[in-house]
């Protein structure tokens, strides 16, 4: 797995710097609170020396009392210190939070389509929120942790080493010492374990997620116990990464204990040599006492931050390739926006693939021109490329042979927000945002009145079912639109598309066979959706495919066929089979005599 750490902590930067006011003034307290704490123990050393020369000694009395000032006055700076710089901390830390989660936010919703279709939806909010988090927590072991620890470590080895050389050098020595041990263990572990767990934590999410997804299925299939084995599955390989991790942590942690006594020891020592050689004083032992205890408060608490910082950085390693990520689509630079005048389409010689690969081709050398105004549908046998045609008209995806033009523009080079912003899309299954419906309904046009949304519902046949809601329009549609039947989604959708009022129209029909009271309420608001338009349909519906002026039987990504309802029953236009296999002629009539239920392949 890669590693992002470099780019991350850029990218934390990048966020950061809007407020370096804020950076600036949590630095400064904590420096300012930092260097006057730690000048407490030489106070001390200084009262311990009096003391123990008693209050009769000359001038005693007058010094302590100004040792006792230098206390509290030390006390109160570093008190003012620890406030400003916790404050502007704070600040910058969740304004930064903010600023991340919009970052993110845009980060994923940027990625195409294809992007979408490979990952868990639940897995991909978790990276986010762990981005976010991460990012706090990191903060606050940089001020609270590390920015302390260097500051301490650098006054303990300055003061020691003027006291006396030999102590400054065995301090500086070891400290090098077990930094270097702890920075290699710790890259160690996140490499081995951190990393691995991150993944195995992700998964162990994507699979709840996926199954709290698909909980009908699990349901109707009486497949708990199934699902729960490949849970327990997950979650146990997290558990033995997660136990390798904490083992290797308590052995990184008694070699650091034994470390430290090797060093009390040493000091120890020194000390009583300096003692037999009368320059030691006992205000010198409470000073080095108080340093070398704060010295490993802050390093045995420093492997396990940077064993966390590291974790941290492997909990925002997933989002941040996601950010570092481009687009599978993109615009180009300078592209320009698409201008529909009057809405005619032509695709010449568009091949297509999902994989990349010549042989997995979807589409095949296809080329159509459908003049503004023209009604079309697509039919032809389940699999057949249908689908993929309308994603590549939409740009879900890029083109590698062939070009597709609107109103005589490549597609390929405009903006695709302005080529979406302009063809309606009806899918075969909508999807509903659990908002109100009159939220659902306007999403097709964000500005438009309550009025006009209700009049687009009314055109659309939605309006008669959604009168039935007590909550009538406020109602809320549940998660993905579940508490709506199939024809009502497919509706609703259809308002939204009359409501976004766009030139080209395309629209994947619903195979669920409808009763005749629901297909008639769709017919009707189909006709109403189309008039006036250039309209693409995956037609199912006989009724449907009649009224169009053009009918494309596509079969293994090649048109086969082509002519109106009427042309191709009697005998149309006929495309040679091709060495794929498409058998080509007839196909239309051989559909249209097979269904009996008035639906054509799927
Ligand atoms: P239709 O709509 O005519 O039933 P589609 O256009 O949906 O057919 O699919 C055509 C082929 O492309 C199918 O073989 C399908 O398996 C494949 N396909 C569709 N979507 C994807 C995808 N996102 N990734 C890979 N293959 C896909
Ligand atoms: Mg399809």
């Amino acid at each position: 797995m890669k590693t992002y750490t470099g780019r991350t902590i850029r990218y934390f930067y990048d966020h950061i710097r809007a407020y370096k006011g804020a950076l600036a003034l949590a630095l400064a307290g904590l420096l300012i609170a930092i260097s006057t704490d730690m000048g407490l123990p030489l106070v001390m050393k200084g009262f311990v020396n009096l003391l123990a020369g008693g209050p009769s000694a000359q001038g005693a009395v007058a010094e302590i009392s100004k040792l006792f000032a230098a206390f509290v006055f030390l006390s109160m700076i570093s008190w003012i210190g620890w406030r400003i710089g916790s404050t502007f901390h704070a600040l910058l830390e969740v304004r930064v939070m903010k600023d991340l989660s919009e970052s993110c936010f845009a980060a994923l919703h940027r990625q195409s389509f294809q992007f979408f279709n490979d990952q868990f939806v639940g897995a991909l909010v978790k990276r986010v929120t762990r981005m976010v988090c991460a990012f706090e927590e990191i903060g606050d072991k940089v001020f609270y942790e590390f920015l302390p620890l260097v500051l301490r470590t650098a006054v303990v080895i300055t003061v020691l080493w003027m006291m006396d050389a030999k102590f400054g050098i065995l301090v500086l020595g070891w400290v090098i010492l077990y930094i270097g041990f702890t920075v290699a263990i710790s890259r160690y572990k996140m490499r081995n374990y951190d990393l691995p767990k991150a993944q195995a934590d992700t998964a162990v999410t994507a699979r709840l997620a996926d199954t709290v997804a698909n909980h009908t299925t699990i349901r109707f299939f009486a497949r708990f116990l199934f699902e729960k084995d490949a849970f327990s599955g997950a979650v146990d390989k997290w558990r033995k990464i997660q136990w390798g991790a904490w083992r290797f942590d308590l052995i990184i942690d008694s070699f650091t204990t034994a470390l430290m006594i090797g060093l009390d020891a040493g000091i120890l020592y020194y000390a009583i040599l300096a003692w037999q050689a009368g320059t030691f004083t006992p205000g010198d032992l409470v000073l080095l006492q108080s340093y070398l205890m704060t010295l490993y408060q802050q390093l045995f608490g420093f492997g396990r931050t940077l064993r966390h910082l590291y974790e941290l950085f492997a909990n925002a390693n997933e989002m941040m390739e996601i950010c570092d990520k481009k687009p599978a689509v993109r615009d180009r630079s300078g592209a320009s926006d698409l201008k529909v005048t009057r809405g005619s389409v032509e695709a010449k010689g568009v091949s297509f693939s999902y994989t990349g690969e010549e042989e997995r081709e979807v589409i095949r050398g296809l080329s159509f021109k459908v003049k503004a105004g023209e009604k079309v549908a697509f039919v032809g046998p389940s699999g057949g490329g249908k689908t993929t045609i309308f994603k590549l008209l939409l740009r879900l995806f890029d083109l590698k042979h062939g070009r597709i033009l609107i109103d005589g523009q490549d597609i390929s080079g405009v903006r695709q927000d302005s080529l979406r912003a302009q063809i309606a899309m009806v899918p075969q299954e909508p999807v509903l945002f659990h908002r109100s419906l009159m939220e659902n309904i306007r999403y097709g046009k964000p500005d438009a009145t309550d009025e006009e949304v209700r009049a687009a519902a009314k055109l659309a046949h939605c309006h008669e079912f959604i009168s039935g809601f007590p909550e009538g329009y406020g109602t809320f549609v549940g998660e993905r639109g579940v508490k709506l039947s199939g024809g009502e989604r497919q509706r609703v959708a259809i308002a939204r598309a009359i409501l976004a009022d766009t030139r080209i129209l395309v629209l994947d029909e619903a195979t669920s066979s409808l009763d005749s009271e629901s297909e008639k309420l769709i017919k009707d608001a189909l006709v109403n959706l189309m008039r006036g338009k250039t309209v693409f349909v995956i037609a199912h519906r006989l009724s449907t495919v009649m009224d169009m002026d053009r009918i494309f039987v596509l079969e293994k990504g090649r048109i086969v066929e082509e002519g109106s309802h009427a042309e191709l029953t009697g005998g149309g236009v006929r495309h040679e089979p091709d060495e794929a296999g498409a058998h080509g002629a007839g196909l239309y009539k051989k559909l249209w005599e097979m269904q009996a239920g008035g639906y054509l392949g799927e």
